[in-house]
């Protein structure tokens, strides 16, 4: 059995020696190129990138995953931009009142989809608004909060325990976005996070940026219920309604630290009317299949994700107006359609099937991901990965690599075996407290229950000197990351991402030959979806 093990292995990592970083570099080139307008959702140039890609999908022998047949996956979002005459006022019930101001103290959104909505209900301190019954932690302790507006901090309880909220790292139960799903569960109305500093990670300017302008949600389905209103208040507009209620910001951040914490009412009454610009916007997924060999397990999939999309024509700097997203992520469709290329052309196909996608709107919030999980094309609990590629650097060959989030999956052995073989060092996530693991697109797979992480590249390249790859990450990050001169450079050396692909594929080979189903590890957040999805298989 171990020879034959063997020399599978060996065939298909010979077969993934056919990648080529040449071939990587024309899919970047062309689908960066200022004829594709940045790859902007719901517009032209993002319709010409999902084309191109089904096209070659379709070269390459790669069968149609989507829709009646078809490449793609419909995808139907909602853009919802709240309108800068949004009023919000607190009531005490002795008759103390305060008001806010839309964008100076408070910013937030209809997440019912809605051109106009109206709210008044009573408001409940809830601390970090956490349910984690792995770490037995319960903010709620079972306190009826139908109908009402949760006032609570984002973040979770400090730890340097590994074993206890992740530690330093963060874990989903930190993130904003898992407070208001915790407060949608329990029948909430509204939620508004008091922001600080220290519990966002990053300053209220951060906030109003990004909850100022139009946001995709995927549309809702008739009847789903959803939060009149999800927000955020600065720490003085919190100050200011916590103090109706007598007490302070630091006052409840030190008592949401503790495990007796029980749920505040704050004898506050929120109100608010908001009005919002409601468009619908069409995109898609792009979904090919390479059909597995072994008839039992061919039901069963590896996914390889990339995001298409880009920012589309916006704001012009020095006189350029296209968001090429030549790095992010032209690089990581490159990756894609090679790796479907090399797939289909294997002589002997891996046990299960490979599904490549190429997702939308990732960066109005992994909408395509997250519609994808919602309506998979395999089940989740027939998946054994998703391998996810955003924004690499196509600089040269890199000596490590950067997989976050596989250590946490009973995959780790082989990821560990595999870069072995191809002499990388696995480097770890050298900012865990900021979640980068739930920014990307896999984090939608994870949520499902997929074990499921991104491949990039490491800060080490072979034959150059040390700080080569730090000085890289940080001109991008300053000069390019989601700005106009992210595009091509005809100078580029695409061997490392040749190399990233490779060990993608040959990662994704053995996982697609392996007997036994993939998991998250013992204790893992991410265990209770994978078990429930298991259960349905
Ligand atoms: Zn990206």
């Amino acid at each position: 059995m171990k020879s034959a093990f063997l020399l599978f292995a060996l065939l298909y990592s010979c077969h993934a020696q056919s990648i080529s970083g040449e071939r990587i570099r024309a899919h970047v080139k062309f689908l960066s190129s200022d004829l594709l307008e940045g790859r902007g959702v719901g517009v032209r140039g993002g319709d010409l990138a999902t084309e191109y890609i089904a096209t070659q999908f379709a070269l390459a022998g790669a069968k149609p995953a989507g829709d009646n047949g078809t490449y793609f996956q419909k995808v139907p979002l909602v853009g919802v931009q709240t309108a800068p005459d949004a009023t919000l006022s607190a009531v005490a019930t002795g008759g103390k009142d305060a008001s806010f101001r839309c964008l100076e103290d408070f910013v937030g959104v209809d997440r019912r989809q809605q051109s106009a909505e109206n709210f008044d209900a009573e408001a409940i301190f809830v601390g970090h608004g956490i349910v984690a019954p792995e770490f037995q932690w319960d903010d709620f302790k079972g306190v009826d909060v139908k109908g009402k507006i949760l006032v609570l901090f984002t973040n979770e309880p400090a730890s340097n325990d590994p074993k206890f909220f992740g530690g330093r790292a963060l874990t989903y139960y930190g993130r904003w976005s898992y407070k208001y799903e915790e407060a949608l569960r329990h029948g909430a109305l509204g939620v508004f996070i008091i922001h600080t500093t220290p519990t966002a990670g990053y300053g209220w300017e951060v906030v109003r940026n990004s909850w100022g302008r139009e946001d995709p949600y995927v549309k809702l389905a008739p009847g789903e219920s959803e939060l009149a209103f999800a927000g955020w208040l600065t720490k003085d507009a919190g100050e200011r309604l916590l103090s109706l209620a007598g007490k302070t910001v630091d006052e409840l951040l030190r008592a949401s630290e503790s495990r007796q914490f029980h749920p505040i009412p704050l004898g506050v009454r929120i109100s608010g009317t908001v009005h919002s610009r409601i468009r619908e916007i069409d995109t898609k997924n792009v979904a090919a299949i390479v059909p597995g060999s072994d008839p039992k397990l061919s039901g069963e999939a590896v996914i390889f994700s990339a995001h298409w999309d880009h920012l589309g024509i916006g704001e012009p700097v020095n006189g350029d107006a296209i968001y090429n997203g030549a790095i992010d992520n032209g690089t990581g469709c490159g990756i894609l359609l090679e790796i479907a290329r090399a797939w289909a052309a294997l002589p002997q196909k891996p046990r299960r099937s490979a599904l490549f996608l190429a997702v939308t709107a990732e960066e109005g919030g992994l909408r395509g991901s997250e519609y994808y999980a919602q309506h998979p094309l395999i089940a989740p609990g027939k998946t054994i990965v998703d391998l996810n590629y955003d924004a690499l650097q196509p600089v040269g060959r890199p000596t490590d690599v950067v997989v976050s989030g596989a250590e946490r999956t009973t995959l780790w052995p082989l990821v560990q075996n595999t870069a072995k073989r191809f002499g990388l060092t696995i480097e770890p996530d050298p900012q865990p407290e900021q979640g980068h693991f739930y920014r990307s697109d896999h984090f939608s797979f994870a949520h499902a229950g997929i074990p499921s992480f991104s491949i990039g590249e490491g800060n080490t390249f072979a034959g150059k000197p040390a700080g080569y790859g730090e000085a890289v990450f940080n001109d991008y990050n300053e000069k390019r990351y989601h700005q106009p001169s992210d595009e091509y450079k005809e100078d580029w050396d695409f061997s490392g991402l040749e190399e990233m692909a490779k060990f993608g594929m040959t990662l994704g080979t053995e996982a697609g030959n392996m007997s036994k189903m993939s998991s998250w590890n013992a204790g893992d957040e991410f265990l209770p979806a994978r078990e429930k999805s298991l259960k349905g298989r």
